[in-house]
């Protein structure tokens, strides 16, 4: 049977097909540091994972859920919402979903028709361009200057709309770069998107993992008019170590919500029981550990970002937020005699048992992606294999 073009005109996820072919050479014994994975390497809190115990005890997770989530979760996203947006929404304006994931898709199915454009800033996460296809939507994708921290401005965006432009995505802090679009930059790319009547995606996943005294801004919070062209998309993976829980949600204007249900009721069901009942603690409960986390990442980069940065052609920025790095290395794969990243991380990985994640799939062909989501010691051994591999090739 013949797979549909749909499905063939894929690109798998090359960050799970990296940390997949890592973890394959792991288990045969070999010696691999993977700083693929954009996950926290820390356990789920302990008060989350005994919310969880005592909701499978109690029985109350053993059935279906409503499918935009239980109420106690829609109702901690508006208050979780509130304290960290200062933005009042009700529990209609929201959708629980499984992982973030689960909701740009839900939100891409209920949004575009065949032909609808929508605008991504490279480097981009890899997911969207792939996500807004299977909608049959267009993705248009404009490059953000590495002066200018990879961030797009208004007049390129001018640039890039058309008729069809139906959304924009905007993920600050972002993966892969870890940079951070200013008040200032986020209010006039906010009001361009409301004189054109563009949906702004706010992809604030990263929101909470900001360092060195950054501040986050979400775009929704900047006037009534921005707050209404956005829909907000979040979740508990990356602040609170839930990757594997998958619990993401979405939330903003009533009817666009609303049609994500009638998506979600009809492929997924609900987010898992379980899941929604340690998030409703995740996102109440107390925020010491969410705190302790960050501070670990942000020792993890001050610490290791000089250390890369000093490796032969490595060009990269300090970034504000996420757990990444995002060097542009063209000058040491002339250092080593390459002409191409793919080839060159495969090399590092077979010779010096290190995996990182070529830049192609962001979008970012001359760039690789460094997780910083592991432990220093990890880290460092992992700088000098690389350095002693660049050494080796030059
Ligand atoms: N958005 C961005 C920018 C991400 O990096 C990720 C995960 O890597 C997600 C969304 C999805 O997160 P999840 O589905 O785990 O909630």
């Amino acid at each position: 049977m013949e797979i549909s073009t749909r499905a063939q005109k894929l690109e798998p996820s090359v960050t799970l097909a990296a940390a997949a072919k890592a973890n394959a050479l792991k288990a045969q014994g070999k010696d691999i540091l993977s700083l693929t994975v954009g996950e926290p390497d820390f356990a789920t809190p302990k008060n989350i994972q005994q919310a969880a115990i005592r909701a499978i005890e109690s029985g109350k997770a053993s059935y279906y859920t409503p499918s935009a989530g239980i109420p106690q979760l829609r109702e901690a996203v508006v208050q979780h919402i509130e304290t960290y947006y200062q933005l009042q929404y009700q529990p209609k304006n929201v959708i629980v979903t499984d992982g973030a994931k689960f909701a740009l898709y839900l939100l891409f199915q209920a949004v575009l028709n065949l032909g609808d454009e929508v605008i991504i800033p490279v480097p981009y996460w890899v997911s969207y361009g792939e996500q807004v296809k299977l909608a049959e939507g267009v993705p248009v994708f404009i490059t953000g200057a590495q002066e200018n921290e990879f961030k797009v401005t208004v007049d390129q965006l001018e640039a890039a709309r058309t008729n069809k432009t139906k959304m924009l995505i905007l993920n600050s802090p972002s993966n892969p770069t870890g940079m951070i679009y200013s008040e200032e930059e986020l209010r006039s790319i906010g009001e361009w998107a409301v004189a054109n009547n563009i949906l702004i995606v706010a992809d604030d996943i990263y929101g909470r993992l900001v360092y060195n005294g950054a501040t986050f801004t979400p775009i929704a919070s900047l006037s009534e008019a921005i707050r209404q062209q956005t829909i907000i998309i979040n979740g508990v993976s990356k602040s609170y170590a839930m990757t594997g829980w998958r619990i993401g949600y979405a939330v903003g204007d009533e009817t666009i919500i609303s049609a994500m249900n009638d998506i979600a009721s009809q492929s997924t069901s609900n987010p898992t029981a379980v899941s929604q009942y340690a998030a409703v603690e995740a996102l109440l409960g107390e925020q010491e550990t969410v705190e302790t986390m960050r501070q670990a990442f942000e020792e993890r980069l001050n610490t290791i970002y000089p250390q890369f940065a000093a490796l032969p052609g490595f060009k990269l920025q300090k970034p504000h937020g996420a757990f990444y790095l995002f060097p542009n290395i063209k000058e040491t794969l002339d250092l080593c005699g390459y002409t191409d990243v793919t080839r060159w991380v495969d090399d590092l990985l077979e010779e010096a048992q290190v995996a990182l994640v070529t830049g192609a799939g962001f979008g970012a062909p001359e760039n690789v992606r460094i997780s910083y989501a592991t432990d220093l010691a990890t880290l460092e051994e992992a700088i000098k294999r690389i350095a002693a591999f660049i050494e080796q090739k030059s």
